[in-house]
């Protein structure tokens, strides 16, 4: 197995096991397709920082051109260390705190995206207080059903997010009482791993009807934007293309008359890395066999988490044919829900290196130290060269900051 044109089992030698592998080449060709597809529309395509939060990810799509969604303080302090322009700056996120808001509006963001009237009210008072006047979006809730798993499912209206039709027309027929705020655009987020794009389509259209009353009654609106959500290969599923999703919505998107914002993040980076790993024990048992690795569900929670599928290959030439008895690919943490992978037939001994593949996205941004497990290293392989843009950490990384009293 190659990352460009550098072999993996080299990379898994030479920085060690586990270790998540990116390429800096996949990644910009995913941004490009996206790019391409939607750019008669000239869309600001804002990367969300949660897929994968690694700095040197940031940089090398914020020089392309990209901007951020981020969520917390914690990621726009990512943001202002790789100098990402602020007016390429979005902020969804049920529950922004005070600091996190007066941080955001100090920076200068494009806006933030909000999710509730008591947000709202909020960040009215604060920009007050600061004396600014502050951009937002209000996040329109259009209870569609995505068709994705229940966890990743945001458009639907028994969840957290955003607003339903009536709350978002209240609140803009009295936008008076927000005289801080500039309520300039609405924003969607249906859920994430849509490989179809019916459900898309359906919210447009809501968003359409809603953006056509709004501006009827004096709604000065600037800016749509329709979240992330696109679909990728995990298994077997066929996801529409770029080029597919933007040919199904571009004339919905058009017919708003808004400045689009996107904000992809799986479909840029999901499949743009893999997690390699290394097998340390065989364990057969009279009801089933396992691969026991060093990586585990603190790395890769996705498995645990939403019993999601990646596909798992061996380094070991041969290995991939498959066996006739299957096993189920796990790691050393003590539960139970720790597995990379289900009743999977690839031979393997102790010593050989392992991949789970599609790992790019929501995979090392969503690991833990679970069990005293420091934190795995990242390698990105760009223009034929290997660079570690995160170490290893060690044992008192896992200590830093506790105190013994
Ligand atoms: N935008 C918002 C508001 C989100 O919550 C998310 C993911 O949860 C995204 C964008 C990115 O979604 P995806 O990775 O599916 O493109």
């Amino acid at each position: 197995m190659y990352c460009e044109n550098l072999g993996v089992r080299g990379l898994a030698s030479k920085f060690g096991t586990p270790l998540y592998v990116y390429s800096a080449k996949t990644i910009l060709d995913h941004f490009l397709k996206l790019k391409s597809a939607f750019s008669s529309l000239n869309p600001l395509i804002c990367y969300s920082v949660k897929a994968n939060s690694n700095l040197s990810l940031l940089k090398l799509l914020t020089s392309k051109g990209s901007g951020l969604d981020i969520v917390s303080g914690g990621e726009l302090y990512r943001a202002k260390r790789i100098k990402c322009p602020a007016k390429k700056i979005v902020y969804a996120s049920v529950g922004k705190t005070d600091k996190e808001i007066r941080d955001a509006i100090n920076y200068g963001i494009l806006m933030f995206n909000i999710e509730s009237k008591p947000e709202l009210e909020r960040v009215n008072k604060i920009s007050e207080e600061l004396k600014k006047t502050t951009k937002v979006a209000l996040r329109f809730n259009p209870d569609v059903v995505p068709g994705t798993h229940a966890y990743i499912t945001t458009g639907k209206k028994e969840t957290k997010f955003g607003m339903d039709e009536v709350e978002v027309k209240r609140i803009f027929a009295s936008h008076d009482k927000y005289p801080s705020l500039n309520i300039v655009g609405i924003h969607m987020h249906i859920g994430s791993q849509i490989i179809k794009g019916a459900p898309f389509v359906k919210t447009f259209k809501k968003a359409n009807r809603v953006i056509r009353e709004l501006k009827s009654k004096g709604a000065k609106l600037e800016y749509l934007n329709v979240g992330g959500g696109m679909g990728i290969v995990y298994d077997k599923e066929r996801p529409q293309t770029a080029k597919e999703f933007a040919k199904k919505v571009l004339p919905l998107l058009k017919q708003s008359g808004l400045k689009v914002i996107l904000e992809p993040g799986r479909f840029i980076v999901g499949n743009a890395g893999i997690l390699v790993t290394k097998v340390i024990y065989l364990k057969e048992t009279a009801s089933k066999n396992f691969i026991i690795v060093d990586a585990a569900m603190n790395d890769l929670a996705r498995p645990s988490l939403y019993g999601a599928y990646h596909k798992i290959v061996s380094l070991t030439k041969g290995s991939n044919k498959r066996v006739a008895k299957s096993a189920d690919i796990v790691g050393p943490i003590c539960e139970s829900g720790d597995f990379l992978g289900k009743g999977r037939k690839i031979k393997a001994k102790a010593g050989d290196y392992i991949a789970v593949l599609g790992a790019g996205a929501y995979g090392f941004s969503m690991s833990s130290n679970y069990n005293s497990r420091p934190r795995v290293a990242e390698v990105l392989v760009k223009n034929g060269r290997t660079y570690l843009i995160r170490k290893r950490e060690n044992y008192s990384d896992l200590i830093k900051g506790e105190l013994i009293i």
